[in-house]
């Protein structure tokens, strides 16, 4: 930790140059508290905008396009790592403020704003490489070109699990493609989004081609961003339910939409897996965020033949977690966002032991200050239980077994969602098996993990629509034109 001084209970005792006052200048309207799910403590008041400020930031931002999508890409790239830059240059205090607003342990913290700024250099390459095609034409009078221009302004609404990497992985590919960005932050955790915000004015990004609406009430803004006809993209990440819903009210304007949901990856540990490589990526793929994530691993399908010994692996591994304020030394394990999530979590495991399943460890919030929930470990869990089928966003681990890998194939896609699995094999057969038969955007095998700015985020089925990252990221932010040109006539020349 640094040697920094600071008050983690006052908004002026952290993160002090990038958010010293985190009302925007001359802000005189209502305001709404950011509290540290570990300690309980009020953080800040963050200006509480409703339509009427979403309605003007639209209007900024329709201002800014001509601008912006008329620079140069090189131009465009260049500012866009002018602001790369200086992230990493504050990449401590970002980290500290994430930590401080969503309790993750600050090395998690550092991670994720490194892995959000990737997203903004990557894409400020793609940016240059946004090139037409020249289509040889059927017709010899004819000539066919297709143009990639921007689609337009871009509404962002993102979520608190990873405030600060989500709202640059938007707002790369879209700033890359010419595209102007209001962004919506989850009300649990907005300093990250101001601060993110307060360098890119710092890195000399142009006024108005990034706006910020914060707010406590959700759906009032969002309506604004999902019917104005100014908008043209929405990219949402957050629940399936809420999806659901932006969606539905897209479909007035014929939005353009890339929605990130809800998850629920199965954990697949054949009979010839490496165990302890296993137990790691399992420790990964389950704690990391406190299991807070939309690719964090929901259930967990061991080969009967190894469940026992994958169990006592995986339980000394979870022994050795430790609970706490994210900002101490040794933390590993963070509260859960707020006590709405913490029930949440707990009635699914309170469900799943009423309907037959057994507890291993864990089972209860842990007592002390902030929202903390003990890890927890579930075994008997069955398909017809509702924590096989619900996202459980917190630390619990269910274990289900399977028999042959058929049946592990059947059970991982027996569910509605489709965005990340996991499975573990050292068998090359099975593997590319399970590359195939998985219905998941993505597949990781023998790994915990599978973010990466240069690798495509994203769901099949009811996990979402589009990619984010790779070259086909920017993809979601652009129009396709199609140009004809007619009447050439080569022997007149
Ligand atoms: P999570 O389950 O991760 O909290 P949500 O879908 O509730 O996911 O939240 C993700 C984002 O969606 C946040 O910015 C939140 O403010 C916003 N949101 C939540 N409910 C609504 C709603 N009814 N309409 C529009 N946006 C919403």
């Amino acid at each position: 930790m640094s040697a920094l001084a600071f008050d983690m209970n006052t908004p002026t005792g952290f993160a002090a140059r990038l958010i010293a006052d985190p009302l925007p200048a001359g802000w005189t309207g209502a305001t709404f508290p950011v509290f540290n799910p570990a300690t309980g403590g009020h953080l800040a008041d963050v200006a509480d905008m409703g339509p009427t400020e979403a309605t003007a930031a639209v209007a900024t931002a329709t201002g800014a396009l001509p601008g912006w999508a008329g620079r140069t890409a090189k131009d465009r790239a260049a500012a866009m790592m002018a602001w790369h830059d200086l992230i990493i240059r504050n990449r401590d205090e970002l980290a500290r403020l994430l930590t401080l607003e969503m309790g993750k342990p600050l090395a998690e913290a550092l991670g994720e704003v490194m892995h959000g700024a990737s997203y903004i250099a990557w894409f400020a390459e793609e940016a240059k490489r946004l090139n037409g095609e020249i289509i040889p034409s059927p017709d010899p009078r004819r000539r066919m070109l297709v143009l990639r221009q921007p689609v337009g302004v871009v509404a962002a609404i993102t979520p608190w699990n990873f405030p600060s990497a989500m709202i640059m992985r938007k707002v790369a590919p879209a700033l890359a493609a010419g595209c102007p960005v209001v962004i919506k932050p989850a009300e649990d955790t907005p300093l990250s989004a101001i601060a993110l915000l307060r360098l890119a004015t710092e890195a000399g990004l142009p006024d108005g081609v990034l706006s910020l609406v914060t707010c406590q009430r959700a759906p009032d803004v969002a309506r604004v961003l999902t019917e104005h006809r100014g908008v043209r993209k929405l990219s949402f990440t957050g629940s399936t339910a809420v999806g659901k819903l932006l969606m539905a009210q897209c479909a007035g304007t014929v939005k353009k939409i890339s929605l990130e949901l809800g998850g629920n990856a199965p954990f697949i540990v054949c009979e010839d897996a490496d165990l302890d490589a296993a137990v790691a990526g399992a420790m990964l793929a389950k704690f990391r965020n406190a299991g807070q994530t939309c690719i964090s691993a929901n259930r967990f399908l061991v080969h009967e033949a190894v469940m026992a010994a994958f169990t006592e692996k995986l339980m000394a591994r979870i022994a050795g977690l430790q609970a706490g304020d994210g900002l101490a030394g040794g933390t590993t394990l963070g509260p859960i966002i707020n006590a709405r999530g913490l029930d949440n979590v707990d009635s699914l495991v309170q469900a799943a032991v009423a309907e037959g399943a057994s507890l291993l460890t864990g089972g209860h919030r842990l007592d002390r200050d902030g929202t903390f929930y003990a890890p927890t470990v579930l075994t008997g869990v069955t398909p017809a239980m509702e924590i096989f089928r619900a996202e459980i966003f917190g630390p619990v681990v269910t274990l289900c077994s399977f028999s042959n890998i058929s049946e592990a194939i059947a059970l991982a896609n027996d569910t509605d969602y489709g965005l990340a699995a996991y499975a573990y094999t050292r068998d090359m057969n099975r593997m590319w098996l399970l590359s195939e038969a998985l219905e998941f955007g993505m597949v990781a095998l023998n790994d915990g993990t599978v973010g990466s700015e240069a690798a495509p985020f994203g769901g099949m089925k009811e996990s979402g629509i589009g990619r984010e990252g790779s070259r086909h990221g920017i993809d979601d932010y652009v129009e396709l034109k199609y140009v004809g040109m007619g009447g050439i006539n080569q022997s007149a020349a």
